[in-house]
């Protein structure tokens, strides 16, 4: 069973309970409740900025936040990182308590406060091993008129495909070896992505 990220690193998902074994979206009431979603919520958070950035830069300056790349955390409070912004959050989680507020509704304010306080990873601290990851290599989540329309007709209609990238095979049983590769290491972290909601 093949766990894969869309559009952003970190929510995983469970790669037979979202695609057609033709690798396309399935339709969104074949897709159970959970990861439904949180696929919904993706296609609003690709367009976030990081959390980390936003805190420096503020709205006035929101052109000078990167993107998010990772989401933790539960739909609703998402935590958003760019990839220079999630040692910085390792660091928090690993050493400076964040763990214990896994699961919290605070989590991400808990965050919030250390990094508004100045704090950071120290220089040179080693996020997670899959910083190669090339977020833009990611299937892209459904076009969000797309799921809006398709919420709004009660999830009849025709099928869509957004895996660019992902037609063929052979680069499916690549891509799953290295998202087993990054799984292992989220493991090892316990990040804590996958815990029950409720
Ligand atoms: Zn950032």
């Amino acid at each position: 069973m093949a766990k894969v990220n869309i559009g952003l690193r970190g929510w995983r998902f469970e790669e037979s309970e979202v695609f057609t074994e033709d690798g396309e979206f399935k339709p969104l009431d074949e897709v159970p409740e959970e990861p439904r979603e949180r696929l919904v919520r993706l296609t609003y958070l690709v367009e976030q900025p990081c959390d980390a950035c936003y805190l420096i830069h503020g709205e006035a300056d929101i052109e000078r936040c990167a993107q998010a790349a990772i989401v933790y955390g539960e739909p609703g409070d998402e935590l958003l990182l760019c990839a220079d912004h999630e040692a910085d959050f390792l660091y928090w989680y690993r050493e400076e308590g964040g763990k214990a507020h896994r699961g919290e509704p605070t989590f991400r304010d808990r965050f919030h406060e250390w990094f508004a306080d100045g704090g950071r990873a120290p220089a040179g601290y080693e996020g997670l091993d899959h910083v190669d990851t090339d977020p833009d290599g990611l299937p892209d989540p459904p076009d969000p008129e797309e799921i809006h329309r398709r919420l709004n007709e009660g999830f009849e209609g025709r099928r869509i495909d957004l895996r660019e990238g992902w037609d063929d095979a052979d680069d499916a049983d690549d891509a799953d070896e290295s998202e087993d590769a990054e799984e292992l290491d989220l493991d090892d972290v316990d990040l804590g992505t996958d815990y029950p909601s409720r």
